[in-house]
């Protein structure tokens, strides 16, 4: 065997116990018993050994010296083994276990905090799951110049900075704003109402999934407190949630991670159980979920065949038209949610966190002032104050399970989305009359065209580039159409 096969052979087996390390994560937030959080954080933390010393192995360096790629999809994966396993080589294997073992008991703490709106039960997990994460970020940063964020952000979004990001949020920043408060100053749409039992909305939720080409043969959906999709080629799971006084929620969750999901099922078969075998960056991921959520989902197009389908299922709903229909799945509203806030707001939500937690893993602000700090953000950003905690900062699970540097590809994914949705636009004119019929596909399998396929062959910005015919992705698509699509819905 050639050192390239020989390499690539080993790594398939590490890629699969990578995946057997996810599907107990998502077992975690699915399936496990209460009582078993202290094994699970053993289990974890033993995996995560495992992982390690595999991906520190010293033959990798000689194998990685000696491979002689065939083509350029194996050059690919020389460079995806080569980064990963410099990453692992620079953090002590006394520390991948500790975040592991750790981050999965602070998950639980962050829980029960969360449904009790204690804080303090929280903070001092938090406080360790910081200390471990810039310890961590100063091991990769080591030597290379790099600031300790720019060092955990390259684990989400390889090729970005900081300096970089904070510099297109400033450009976004006040035409957000702007539209914000001009929508504000108008009427508010009708919201809607109704009955909408948990069994019918399941069952719209899993039509919706099938429609927008989620493969059931290789995935399952089941009900999670924080949705998510987790897995890879042939076991790709999601996961949504129920609230009885409010179906968009469950819908919108299910395709948000029907996007994550498809984008993982379509990827080339030939790269299962390889590093070019799952999405490009956390940002090229959520582009995929918020493409579909949004530019397609909460399009005019679309909103009208489900509200036929929603008509049917659920009798007495208002609004009673499909235009008004429209207007309440894209009511625009300074609510205290990330998950649930409207396209505008959105961004909004997620440069606070970015701010937030760039100066927690500088150092600059302390665990124990985080709480007033974003409570004041709050305020100055959405002119409304935090009610309670699990509405402010409790809110969101990443803290707990150490993913700082995750939130701003929420935004590069809207980013991403725009500029996506503008080339899409382009090569499929007539995309609204199958979106009006419930059938996304035509969007779909120009996405598993042009972008899905290739997994993380190319990298993040390349990734978007080559989708749409090789522009480099900037913020302009994506504020033109919230400013077209708001302003037409608000009459600005
Ligand atoms: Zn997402």
């Amino acid at each position: 065997m050639s050192a390239y096969d020989t390499l690539m052979a080993f790594q398939r087996e590490t890629e699969a116990l990578a995946q057997v390390a996810g599907r107990l994560g998502w077992d975690q937030e699915t399936m496990m018993p209460r009582g078993a959080a202290g094994q699970r954080a053993e289990e974890m933390a033993a995996l995560e050994g495992v992982l390690h010393a595999r991906r520190t192995d010293p033959r990798m360096g000689e194998w990685l010296a000696a491979a002689v790629p065939a083509d350029d999809a194996a050059a690919a994966q020389l460079r995806l083994i080569a980064r990963a396993h410099a990453r692992a080589a620079r953090v002590p294997a006394r520390l991948a276990q500790d975040l592991a073992r750790t981050t999965s008991l602070a998950q639980g703490i962050w829980a029960e905090a969360r449904a009790r709106d204690d804080v303090a039960h929280f903070l001092p997990v938090l406080a360790q799951v910081i200390a471990l994460r810039r310890e961590e970020a100063a091991a990769l940063a080591e030597g290379t110049g790099r600031s300790l964020y720019d060092a955990v952000l390259d684990d989400y979004e390889p090729g970005a900075s900081a300096e970089g990001i904070g510099a297109m949020f400033a450009r976004m920043r006040p035409r957000l704003v702007s539209l914000r408060e001009r929508i504000l100053g108008r009427p508010a749409p009708a919201a809607l109402e109704g009955h909408f039992p948990a069994a019918a909305q399941m069952a719209i939720a899993r039509d919706l999934a099938t429609g927008f080409g989620y493969d059931w043969g290789r995935g399952r959906l089941d009900l999670a407190v924080h949705p998510f999709s987790s897995g890879a080629a042939h076991d790709v799971r999601i996961t949504t949630r129920v609230d009885e006084a409010d179906p968009f929620n469950c819908f919108y969750s299910t395709i948000h991670e029907v996007g994550h999901a498809t984008y993982e099922q379509q990827v080339d078969p030939a790269f299962a159980l390889t590093p070019a075998g799952a999405g490009a960056s956390m940002g090229v991921h959520e582009s995929q979920s918020r493409i579909y959520e949004n530019q397609l989902g909460r399009s005019r197009a679309f909103t009208g065949w489900l509200f036929g389908r929603m008509q049917a299922a659920f009798p007495g709903m208002r609004p009673g038209d499909a235009d008004a229909f429209y207007a309440a799945v894209n009511r625009v509203r300074a609510g205290h949610i990330r998950t649930e806030a409207d396209e505008v707001h959105y961004n909004l939500h997620i440069m606070l966190r970015f701010d937030l937690e760039r100066a927690l893993i500088a150092g600059d602000l302390m665990p124990g002032d985080l709480e007033a700090a974003w409570n004041d953000r709050f305020a100055a950003d959405f002119g409304v104050a935090v009610d309670r905690p699990s509405h402010g900062v409790l809110q969101d699970v990443h803290w707990s399970v150490g993913l700082f540097g995750y939130f701003p590809t929420y935004t590069l994914g809207n980013v991403y989305a725009g500029c996506l949705h503008a080339a899409l636009r382009r090569d499929v004119p007539d995309l609204d009359a199958a979106l009006a019929a419930g059938d996304p596909s035509p969007a779909t399998r120009w996405l598993a065209d042009r972008l899905q396929r290739h997994g993380s062959r190319y990298l993040p910005a390349e990734t978007i580039a080559r989708a749409c015919g090789g522009a480099a992705p900037t913020e302009g698509p994506l504020l033109d159409y919230l400013e077209a699509k708001f302003g037409a819905l608000y009459g600005l």
